[in-house]
This record gives C-alpha cells, sequence and structure tokens, in this order.
C-alpha cells in the first residue's frame, strides 16, 4: 500500500513539474512579444536564419520567425497564427493576454485548484467575457465608411508605417469593399481577391489602389513592339511560341545545306502561322505564360509580334492566371487552335510605366470592359524592409475591415473593452460561489494586462492608469481607455480609437483555449519515430 502512495505521489509531482515547465516555456514567449503591443509598442529587429534582416511589430510575423523549441512555448506561437488566420489583427494581443492567463493560473494553481478545474473555469469566464463585449459593442454597416476608416487607422497607429495611414487606411477600406459581393449580407470575403503588388522606389505615400491589373513585369521591347495600347484587346496564352521539341533530348544532325535550309523554313513558317492566329483573333495585347517546358517564345515570334503590332508581356508566373483571367475577364487559351475572339479580355488602355523612382516597369491595365470582382494594390516603398512592413500591415488593416464583413460590430480600443469586460466580470463572479468564483477573478484580473501593458508601453505609470480606467468604467464611462498621445485616460469613441468586435472576442477564445488544453497536460512524452 505504501508503495502505492509513493507511486501516485511520485505522479502528482511529475505532472506539477511539466505544468509548471510549460507555464515557465510559454510566459517567456508572451514576454518577448509584450512592449510590442500597442501604438507605443517597439519594433523587433528579426535575423533570419539565411543572414537578411526583417523588421516587425506584428505578434504573428515575430513569432513566425523566432527559433522556439520548447513544445509549450510553440503552442504560443500557434497561438499567434489561428489569430492571424481568424482575425489578422490581434495577435499580439492574444499571446499577451495568454501569458496573463498562464500567470494567473500559476496563481491558482499555488492555491492548490485543480487543474481541471481552472481550465473548465477560464473557459466559461471566456464565454462570458466575450458575452460582455457583444453587450457593449455598436453595430456598424459596412456603408458607413467613416467607421470604417477609424477601426483601420487604430490597427495601422501600431504599425511601423503609422505615419502612412492617411493613405494605407483608404486604401485598405476600398480595396476589400472593392470585393464584396453585397454590402448588406456578404459575410464572406477571400482576400486573396486583392493582389498586392510591391515595387521599391519612391516611398509608401505613393502605394496606389488600382481598378484593374498590374503586372510587375514590363511589355518586351527587344523586338521593337508597342509598349502602350488604346482599346487593348487581350489574350492569355499557355502555350509556346517556338519551335516544337522533340520528347527526349533527342539530336537531329542535319549534313546538309538544303536540308537545314527547310528546317529553318519550316520552323519560321511555323511560327509565323502561330502568330497569325493570334492576330486573326483581333488581339493586340498578348500575355505569354512562363513555360518550364521549353521557350514560351524566342525572337523570331517577338519579331512577328512586333511586326503585327502586338503589345507583348511574357514570363507571366501560372499562379497568377486565375487572377488575370477573372480581373480582365478573359480566358487562357491552352492551343494554337482554340485562339478565337470570345477568349479576349479588353481594356482601355494597357501601358508600360516606368516606377517613378526606381528602375522597374510594370504594365497597368486600366478601364477594364466586364471587370470582375478584384483588386490590385501597388505598394511602394524606399527599402525592402519599409516595403515589407507595408505589404504586412496593409493586410492587417484588410483583416479589420474583413473582421468587420464577418460580424458587424465593433468596440472601443486602448484596453477600454478589456477593462469593461474585466469590470463586469468581476461583478459577475460575486453570483458564483467556491472555486469558480475564485477563478472567475483571476481570469477578469487577467484581462486588465492589456490596459496594463499599453500603459507600461506608452512610458505611463501602469498601476495608476489601470485604477483610473477601473473607476471611471464603474462610474460608466464605457469607452474610457489609454490616450497614448497625451498620456491620460479618455474616451476611446470620442477619439475614434475603435477595433472589430472579432479581434477581441477572437483573441480571448483563443488565449483561453491554449491555456486550459496547457492546464490539462501532465506529462511531456518525446517521441522516437513517426
Ligand atoms: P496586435 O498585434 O495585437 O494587433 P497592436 O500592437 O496592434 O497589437 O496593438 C493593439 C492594441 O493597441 C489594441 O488593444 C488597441 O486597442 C490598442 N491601440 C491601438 N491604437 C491605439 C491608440 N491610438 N490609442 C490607444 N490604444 C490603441
Ligand atoms: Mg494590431
Amino acid at each position: 500500500m505504501a508503495g502505492r502512495t509513493g507511486e501516485r505521489l511520485q505522479e502528482r509531482t511529475k505532472g506539477r513539474d511539466v505544468r509548471t515547465s510549460n507555464i515557465v516555456a510559454a510566459k517567456a514567449v508572451a514576454n518577448a512579444v509584450r512592449t510590442s503591443l500597442g501604438p507605443r509598442g517597439m519594433d523587433k529587429l528579426l535575423q533570419l536564419e539565411n543572414g537578411e534582416i526583417l523588421i516587425s511589430n506584428d505578434g504573428a510575423t515575430i513569432l513566425s520567425k523566432m527559433k522556439v523549441i520548447h513544445p509549450a512555448a510553440k503552442m504560443l506561437v500557434d497561438l499567434s497564427q489561428s489569430q492571424d488566420i481568424e482575425a489578422g489583427d490581434g495577435t499580439t494581443t492574444v499571446v499577451v493576454l495568454a501569458g496573463a492567463l498562464l500567470n494567473a493560473c500559476s496563481a491558482l494553481l499555488a492555491k492548490g485548484i485543480h487543474p481541471m478545474a481552472i481550465a473548465g473555469s477560464f473557459l466559461r469566464a471566456a464565454d462570458k467575457a466575450v458575452e460582455f463585449l457583444q453587450e457593449i459593442s455598436k453595430p456598424v454597416q459596412l456603408g458607413d465608411r467613416d467607421s470604417l476608416l477609424s477601426a483601420v487607422e487604430t490597427c495601422l497607429s501600431s504599425k511601423v508605417v503609422a505615419q502612412n495611414s492617411d493613405l494605407l487606411a483608404p486604401i485598405a477600406v476600398d480595396s476589400v469593399l472593392g470585393i464584396v459581393d453585397d454590402i448588406d449580407t456578404s459575410t464572406f470575403v477571400d482576400l486573396n481577391d486583392i493582389r498586392l503588388v510591391t515595387q521599391m522606389g519612391g516611398t509608401v505615400d505613393d502605394t496606389e489602389l488600382i481598378k484593374g491589373l498590374v503586372l510587375t513585369k514590363g511589355a518586351t521591347k527587344t523586338a521593337g513592339g508597342p509598349t502602350s495600347m488604346k482599346n487593348a484587346k487581350i489574350a492569355l496564352i499557355q502555350y509556346c511560341l517556338s519551335a516544337p521539341k522533340t520528347d527526349m533530348d533527342n539530336s537531329v544532325v542535319v549534313s546538309d545545306y538544303a536540308a537545314m535550309d527547310r528546317i529553318l523554313r519550316e520552323e519560321r513558317k511555323y511560327i509565323l502561322e502561330q502568330c497569325k492566329s493570334i492576330k486573326k483573333s483581333g488581339a493586340n495585347v498578348l500575355l505569354i505564360q512562363k513555360s518550364i517546358l521549353r521557350d514560351a517564345y524566342n525572337e523570331l515570334s517577338l519579331h512577328f509580334l512586333a511586326k503585327m503590332g502586338i503589345l507583348v508581356v511574357t514570363d507571366v508566373d501560372r499562379g497568377d492566371i486565375e487572377f488575370i483571367c477573372r480581373t480582365l475577364g478573359c480566358q487562357p487559351v491552352a492551343h494554337a487552335d482554340q485562339m478565337t475572339p470570345d477568349k479576349l479580355g479588353e481594356a482601355e488602355s494597357v501601358t508600360d510605366v516606368l516606377m517613378e523612382g526606381g528602375s522597374a516597369k510594370v504594365v497597368k491595365f486600366t478601364g477594364v470592359k466586364n471587370p470582375g470582382k478584384t483588386t490590385t494594390v501597388l505598394l511602394r516603398g524606399s527599402n525592402e524592409f519599409v516595403l515589407g512592413e507595408a505589404e504586412r500591415s496593409l493586410h492587417d488593416a484588410q483583416c479589420v475591415v474583413r473582421s468587420f464583413v464577418k460580424k458587424r460590430f465593433m468596440i472601443a480600443g486602448g484596453g477600454a473593452a478589456e477593462t469593461e469586460a474585466s469590470l463586469r466580470l468581476h461583478k459577475y463572479s460575486q453570483q458564483l460561489t467556491g472555486m469558480d468564483a475564485y477563478c472567475f477573478q483571476a481570469f477578469a484580473d487577467a484581462l486588465e494586462v492589456i490596459p496594463y501593458t499599453l500603459a507600461e508601453n506608452a512610458g505611463m505609470k501602469p498601476i495608476e492608469v489601470v485604477t483610473e480606467l477601473r473607476k471611471q468604467h464603474a462610474e460608466g464611462i464605457k469607452g474610457a481607455g489609454i490616450n497614448v498621445k497625451k498620456g491620460m485616460v479618455s474616451d476611446m469613441y470620442e477619439l475614434n480609437i475603435v477595433q472589430p468586435l472579432l479581434v477581441s472576442t477572437s483573441a480571448i477564445q483563443l488565449a483561453t483555449e491554449t491555456v486550459s488544453m496547457m492546464m490539462k497536460i501532465d506529462d511531456l512524452v518525446v517521441v522516437a519515430h513517426n
């Protein structure tokens, strides 16, 4: 009997050790991104394995590049990825929140509360918190452009490119609204329908939203063909405009001059026929898909096409074909025999433009006749760090708009919503008895990590600020939050610092799920073989 008790005791100790080690590892990850929360948060300089560097303020980006070994720490990395997929923004928030919840867990475990009880209570507390957030949220219509702009500006205010938010916010809003099927009823939008084209040179302020298409490769000029076209009729071909090759690596030995001459003539005739069929279809702009089997074009075909006055863009990526077709309303042609006028797309103008401040050329398609529900954003930046972060930030901003498409509610930012939810949870916990009451209170306190950290990062005194926030919320000022610019507590609704409800609710739910999952773990098993 004694042996048995001993065994059980040993088991318990092991469970506790594993749990503690998990908590410590995960908290280390949370602490690493903590300082980048909010508009006054710091940016991180990341050095990648290949020696390249990256500057970012986005939790998901920082964590995804971090070399994390401990499995529990990896769970937090995954957590921020889940938030990135679900809401797109709030990726730092979710990790900071998980860190605070883990802290709460440590305290509760020390009190002797069973981990399963904590896990259960936290999940229920999260549901309540989400309910409270829903109660205090304000409905917003997608037609209400000003509200959307405010939310997008809140999102951008914590980015490296915050000073460009005047320009980027409307671009984010318009690009997403441009692809929404029905502004009143749609609850889904696929951001893949927005093409972000990045071009180095100029500044972020030169970024533009293009109703149409931009291809990053300029028109082919070697053969002297046109570089701009009005009333364009666009064909997209997937076959090759070059002499056919044998299936295998054969060589044909030609010994006699006449035979060689014949081969060249045949080749010339073959290519000419192909080019003629394109011309016959009425096309004056030709996009050629990149081919890996053989040359998709050669000098001869480019020469013929130039003579026929056709603008040519070569090396179109296979992955872009679908987007291009939907945007221009054309159909890809897989064989020369199928080249018919109905496959063509039409645009008022196709021009080859030199990017200001850069050496790259792009081809712009504007005034598309039957435009699909797609948009293109041409992002500019003076160097690759700015450009990369601008791209990620714009994506986050678009995710904010997407969050509104999914759920048309918004709440106050700057820690206001979290404080209000915390206050209501505290009140609610008074009705509860036993462990639940304890756990709900600890959960409510953990939510305050958001205003606490925002204040800390803004150089304010966190304890004073959080106390002031609690007081104002208790007095009924639901929008009271942290005004980082002035270093005081103000009404966030008046300052238009708002954010999608989905970002906050998803952060609370996902963080709690991960923390509960961690509580339920009592052993770490290393699997030798898969
Ligand atoms: P995340 O990756 O979680 O989105 P951010 O660094 O973007 O992290 O910070 C988001 C937090 O900053 C949110 O709680 C938001 O309410 C707050 N916030 C954003 N802009 C402001 C602002 N102008 N004033 C106060 N708080 C802000
Ligand atoms: Mg953000």
